[in-house]
């Protein structure tokens, strides 16, 4: 067994510190050769004393520069770098075999893509990135031999339920779990009125804040279901969402025969990541054995359209191109952070992202310059809309 070298793009995150607390049980098979974070320094600092990294990155310079001043004070050996492009050089850099891919939201794209291209094997947790250029980022994956291994709970769980020997011999639906988020039983009229301490407080899973938001709105699970159509080559028509708010199942996988298979566990984000480190091995994750007589019940229903039009507006972009997708996706980001600062209501999420998606072309973009221009023209026009109260 040979020593894998690491990179952790977004360690100070929540799938990045939940990384690092599997990565460290198995001193034997891995070694951190670098970590990334936005502006974090304590946190950033503390991984690097703990794992020694080569190299250390921010994309905050002054974060950056207290970095080095810090570590320089200990005997550390991390070289501390700044800026997106080493983010996107220690994603790619030779001396590096696996590359987590926890950043959050459209700033994970080009570091991941770095890494797909470069040939490594990709963990890839960070969705926004194949809703953003699926085809351009499965295209680079396979011209370059890169291995993608899933890290959402979800595709993980289908990856674990397909054929064993690869393809789709025998397939005929995913079932995608979802919990339905903290809103799950509010009425209609309720749900403008929501604060982001509540939307940010989910039933069942510990995660980042802005995940969290999406899984009240359920755009996680739109953005899910066009991550998972990508991932397994399956149409939108194959690919059912199923509330089940225990989040035992995550996730399932129909056979032509009637079978269907389950991955379940307890939801901790340190299952995936052990399946996507050691695959094609188990390794031990610190993750507790799944008690089935405290979960007790298994629930399932439908997901709710109405009270929840981000799931409806995912279906629609997939539906018209990949120019509408990159517009949700950064309509959304936008949505998202403006809710958190309570400049907009949660119901508004979704006003704002059917309008802006509107504007957006129908097609696919083949290029990677034209998906940054989309994303950055949709950034825009969100920004107007609520600027100037709903009127683009
Ligand atoms: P988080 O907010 O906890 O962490 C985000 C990380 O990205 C941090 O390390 C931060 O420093 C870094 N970052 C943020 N903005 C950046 C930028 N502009 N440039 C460089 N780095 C930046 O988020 P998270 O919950 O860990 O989620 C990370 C990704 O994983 C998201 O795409 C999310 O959808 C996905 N995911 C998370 C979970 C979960 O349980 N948290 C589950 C499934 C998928
Ligand atoms: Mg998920």
């Amino acid at each position: 067994m040979s020593l894998k070298a690491l990179t952790i793009l977004g360690s100070t995150g929540s799938i990045g510190v939940s990384t690092l607390d599997v990565v460290q049980r198995h001193p034997e098979r891995f070694r951190v050769f670098a970590l990334t974070a936005n502006h974090n320094v304590e946190r950033l600092l503390e991984q690097c004393l703990a794992c020694q990294p080569d190299y250390a990155v921010m994309l905050n310079e002054p974060a950056a520069e207290q970095l080095e001043l810090r570590l320089k004070a200990t005997d550390s050996i991390t070289k501390v770098l700044a800026g997106k492009d080493a983010l996107e050089q220690v994603a790619a850099h030779p001396n590096t075999e696996y590359v987590m891919a926890a950043i959050v939201g459209a700033a994970g794209l080009l570091p991941a893509l770095a890494a797909a291209r470069a040939g490594k094997r990709v963990l890839l947790a960070n969705k926004e990135a194949l809703v953003m250029s699926g085809q351009l980022f499965m295209d680079a994956v396979r011209e370059h031999q890169a291995e993608l291994l899933p890290i959402d709970s979800e595709h993980n769980a289908i990856f674990q339920c397909l054929p064993a020997q690869g393809g789709k011999q025998g397939v005929e639906r995913i079932l995608l779990t979802a919990s339905g988020g903290p809103f799950r039983q509010r009425a209609l009229a309720d749900l403008q009125k929501v604060t982001p301490e509540q939307a940010v407080a989910h039933p069942n899973w510990s995660m980042g804040q802005k995940i969290s938001v999406d899984s009240a709105t359920l755009m996680n699970k739109g953005l899910e279901v066009i991550e998972a159509s990508w991932l397994f080559a399956t149409p939108l028509e194959c690919i059912e969402v199923v509330v089940h708010p225990q989040s035992t199942i995550h996730s399932m996988v129909a056979y032509t025969d009637g079978s269907v298979l389950a991955q379940l566990g307890n939801p901790d984000m340190r299952t995936p990541i052990a399946y996507a480190l050691g695959w094609p091995e188990r390794l031990v994750s610190g993750v507790a054995p799944l008690d089935l007589f405290a979960v007790a019940r298994l629930d399932f229903e439908k997901p709710d359209l109405q009270r929840f039009p981000c799931l409806q507006l995912a279906y629609d972009a997939h539906a018209r191109g990949g120019f509408a997708t990159i517009a949700l996706n950064a309509a959304n980001e936008v949505a998202v952070q403006a809710f958190l600062e309570r400049r907009i209501g949660f119901m508004d999420i979704p006003r704002l992202i059917s309008d802006v998606m509107k504007l957006a072309d129908t097609g696919t973009p083949v290029h990677l310059e034209d998906i940054i221009i989309q994303d950055e023209v949709s950034r825009t026009a969100s920004s107007s809309w609520i600027k100037n109260n709903r009127a683009l």
